[in-house]
């Protein structure tokens, strides 16, 4: 590895390290040293509160020595081989643990780039005690922990409060062995041959909410602090993974958010998280709390049923200029089915309410390609979008995101074939035309067809997708490829 290589990687994570504000700061050496893997840009890590969860909780425990890892700093900069840590550029190799933490099916893709860079083999049956303890968890471990079973050592697809304090104990009081972690509740060893236990312990978020402890002007939430303010969800929409893994609905309640705001008198900015935030059932005395307290508020999208004058006023004089709605689909059949039903009219009532109230931007969210859906659904879903426009103010901004549906395990729809991409290319173009075809100024955008079946193959894939990666890092090693998002050779 040349000079200049290191010399830009030091230079970048200085500059992204002078973007950071530390509430909490870990001890970078330990008896066991741990690195903290985010699989995806420096940006997304830092906006995660799964990530921060794992990081703040491996920083408390005394003797772990901790550090991060990204494998693209930038989307621009995607790093090269070796890899070196964030904190003090120690080879990634180097560590004794690789704790990686999955929010997204998609980012099991990077796993062939990172060992091949690595040198180690994917098999886990391959490594030996010279090599690092690898320990997978996250969402996506908690949507698909078979896919990985070959590959990592351990794998935590519950909450991390309840279970990384003990398995990082464990490691220091009995060495490092994946083994010794095997009686540990809610941690899943593959190799030992047990199968994956159905005992998840739950985290009370009143005691401790997940927040950013280290705030960093390049997250998503444009540099503000981030709180979660409701684990799990109380609807039952039949495609979402969400409200299976972080069940049952927990909301924190204003005071315990009160008292966190109180230890942090900068924060002046704030991302409020949950899977669906306007159910909280205090949501309106948490805004006007906010409100009082002169914080700007990053919301996630918005229950339009919940839309009420009091909120809207709340939201407007937070900082709030935009608002996102998630019908889903214009089509009442389809709708139905998935198990959210919608007054049409009433949620057409508030998208033209919210644009009294001074909002500048609606965006609406869909999902295409659903069980069933037909071209009149497609219709009745540009219907929707079409009648939304026409009732906005011609300075309104609107755009409508759509995603494709993925059949994940653990849903309701679990069991519902994924579209191919034939279908979703047809869907999207019949959709692309009409909708272009729209007076007014409407944004709309796409998840590319490729990501769609992919992921939906990552949802559902078994143990033999280690093979396939190990595959891929053979390739990845031989065409000295480490830092591109590896795709598996599938065809599509
Ligand atoms: S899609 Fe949203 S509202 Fe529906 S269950 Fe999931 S988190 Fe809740």
């Amino acid at each position: 590895m040349g000079l200049k290589h290191r010399y830009s990687y030091e230079s970048l994570t200085a500059e992204l390290k002078a973007s950071e504000r530390y509430y909490l700061s870990p001890h970078y050496a330990g008896n066991i040293s741990v690195a903290l893997v985010y699989p995806n840009l420096y940006g997304l890590g830092m906006s995660n509160l799964g990530f921060m969860t794992v990081h703040r909780l491996a920083g408390s425990v005394h003797g772990i020595g901790l550090e991060r890892f990204f494998p693209a700093l930038e989307a621009e900069s995607p790093l090269n081989s070796p890899f070196y840590s964030f904190e003090t550029g120690r080879p990634l190799g180097d560590f004794d643990v690789l704790m990686f933490s999955f929010s997204y099916e998609g980012d099991f893709d990077k796993i062939p780039g990172i060992f091949a860079a690595l040198g180690i083999p994917v098999m886990a049956s391959e490594r030996n005690r010279h090599h690092p303890v690898f320990i997978a968890g996250g969402a996506a471990v908690a949507s698909n922990a078979p896919a990985l079973s070959l590959i990592f050592d351990a794998l935590i697809p519950g909450e991390a409060e309840t279970t990384l304090v003990p398995v990082l104990t464990r490691f220091l009081e009995e060495g490092l062995s994946a083994m010794s972690l095997t009686s540990i509740p809610g941690v899943w060893v593959p190799a030992a041959g047990l199968p994956m236990s159905p005992v998840m312990l739950m985290h009370d978020v009143n005691k401790q909410p997940a927040y950013s402890h280290i705030v960093s002007t390049k997250n998503a939430f444009g540099g503000a602090h981030i709180i979660e303010v409701m684990r799990g969800c109380p609807r039952v929409c039949a495609f979402c993974l969400a409200r299976e893994i972080y069940a049952p609905v927990r909301p924190v309640d204003i005071s315990v958010i009160s008292n966190w705001l109180d230890q942090h008198p900068d924060c002046r900015d704030l991302g409020l998280v949950a899977p669906s935030l306007f159910d909280h059932p205090q949501i309106e005395e948490i805004f006007a709390m906010l409100s009082d307290r002169q914080i700007r508020i990053r919301n996630s999208s918005v229950k339009w049923e919940k839309l009420n004058p009091v909120i809207l006023n709340l939201l407007r004089k937070s900082g709030v200029s935009g608002l996102t709605l998630a019908p889903e689909t214009g089509s009442v059949r389809l709708r139905k089915a998935m198990g959210k039903p919608m007054d049409e009219e009433r949620f057409i009532s508030r998208t033209v309410e919210l644009f009294a109230h001074g909002f500048e931007h609606l965006k609406m969210y869909f999902v295409a390609c659903l069980p069933g859906e037909t071209e009149d659904d497609l219709d009745a879903t540009i219907e929707l979008i079409s009648h939304a426009c026409r009732r906005a103010p011609t300075s309104a901004s609107i755009s409508a995101a759509f995603s494709v549906f993925v059949p994940k395990r653990h849903t309701p729809w679990h069991d519902q074939p994924a579209p191919p991409a034939t279908e979703i290319k047809r869907k999207i173009k019949y959709l692309k035309e009409r909708l272009n075809k729209l007076p007014g100024q409407i944004k709309v955008t796409f998840e590319s067809p490729q990501e769609a079946v992919r992921q939906a193959y990552l949802s559902q894939v078994g143990p033999e997708l280690a093979e396939e990666y190990a595959r891929e890092a053979k390739a990845c090693r031989e065409n000295r490829l480490f830092s591109r998002n590896q795709f598996s050779a599938l065809e599509f």
